[in-house]
């Protein structure tokens, strides 16, 4: 078995462990060992180098960040768009793109177009992804009540088949067709029940639009259906101070409160900026443990503008840009700041050991600088991106320079 040292970083598991060498042996991390002042007076690597045995691959990663790889809960895979005409459709995410973000493991979600983007071909990018990207999982239902299935009902899909992980739908949104209180009620009923048979989390990830309705729609279907609150996240928080109101009402009763970055005063009037909806979260008594970030890349964008152009916005993700936004403005410290996008998320979606550095779990690593931009990325122990460049390139990836900088 090859092993991999990730020697002399600051380490954060999330939690911070120090200066500390991350062992990587075949597909996971073998051990944590930290260099702290108790190794007085042993070699610079205590454990991991004197005995590391001929072929190990040591990369030096003093002044840099090893971390988890980043854990997605909200990316549209297969493109999102489509609800400004068939030419606002948005193209597959390409693999290469994904990891380079720090991402190793993603939910594909489905959007607003629920017709040319079925969920056969959700799962079946899904599927495809692993093979040079991250692990990935998905989701179903979308902006349409009821939603498209493979077998003819959710609750059949989400016991059938294993990469599902939960239900998506929208609330409060002009574009959507909307559950009522009844099917709400219903579907946490649906969800607590496969979510016994299958071992999943089972989410209802529910998309808070800004159209006006009952703000207590979801208490009231919790309430009903005796779900655990866990059962339940809501995403797109802070598109505006009432859709927070709603998320940190439910986030102090136990649920999940996804925050979006895409989603910020710049780009769209009326929204909180992220780092405000986190700050106000833990304010009025969200545990910090349950708030997750999710990219949302790949979404609906680009947008119509005013003059009827489209918004030039190619796929990124801002997930460690807000990491780091919210250390800067002394809302959380760098360790609680990346568990809301790798610890959090993975137990919000319930795959257990994704999300952190441990011995025993897929070694799934991001190594950063100390701007949290990525440089290294591991997916099963596998170097996918190196010098912040994915080690292979998708092959439907357009030849000209150009297309290439718009990533
Ligand atoms: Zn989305």
């Amino acid at each position: 078995m090859t092993l991999t040292i990730l020697h002399g970083g600051t380490t954060l598991t999330p939690e911070p462990a120090g200066t500390a060498d991350v062992v990587i042996g075949g597909r996971d991390i073998l051990a944590v060992v930290p260099m702290d002042e108790n190794r007085a007076g042993m070699p610079e690597s205590p454990v991991a180098l004197p005995t590391a045995p001929p072929g190990t691959v040591v990369h030096d990663c003093a002044g840099l960040i090893v971390a988890p790889g980043i854990v997605d809960g909200h990316l549209h895979i297969l493109g999102g768009g489509g609800g400004s005409g068939y030419h606002s459709r948005i193209p597959e995410l390409p693999a290469d793109a994904i990891v380079e973000a720090g991402t190793t493991t993603c939910v594909g979600m489905p959007g607003v177009d629920p017709i040319s983007k079925s969920p056969e071909a959700l799962l079946a990018r899904a599927y495809a992804l692993p093979a040079i990207g991250p692990r990935a999982w998905a989701m179903a239902g979308g902006f349409h009540w009821p939603p498209p299935t493979v077998t003819g009902a959710l609750v059949r899909d989400l016991y059938l088949l294993p990469h599902l992980l939960g239900v998506k739908v929208a609330l409060y949104e002009h574009k959507a067709t909307c559950p009522d209180l009844a099917e709400l009620t219903r579907l946490l009923r649906e969800l607590e029940w496969a979510a016994g048979a299958t071992g999943k989390a089972c989410l209802l990830h529910v998309h808070l639009g800004t159209a006006v309705g009952d703000p207590d729609l979801l208490v009231r279907a919790l309430d009903g259906s005796g779900a655990d609150p866990r059962r339940l996240q809501v995403t797109h928080a802070n598109y505006s101070p009432a859709t927070l109101d709603v998320a940190v009402r439910l986030g102090a009763a136990g649920s999940w409160v996804d925050v979006n970055p895409l989603i910020n005063p710049a780009r769209i009037t009326g929204a909180v900026a992220p780092t405000t909806a986190v700050a106000e979260s833990l304010a009025r008594g969200v545990p910090a443990d349950r708030i997750t970030l999710s990219s949302d890349g790949n979404a609906s964008v680009p947008r119509t503008l005013p003059d009827g152009s489209l918004e030039r916005f190619a796929y990124r993700t801002e997930l460690l840009p807000t990491v780091r936004s919210l250390t800067e403005e002394g809302i959380l410290d760098l360790p609680d700041a990346l568990a809301l996008v790798t610890r959090n998320p993975a137990a919000a979606l319930g795959l257990d050991g994704a999300g952190m550095l441990r011995p025993g779990v897929p070694a799934d690593v991001a190594v950063l600088d100390m701007d949290l931009r990525v440089r290294r990325v591991f997916r099963d122990g596998v170097e996918v991106v190196r010098d912040g460049r994915a080690t292979t390139p998708t092959p439907f990836r357009p030849e000209s320079p150009s297309a290439a900088g718009e990533r």
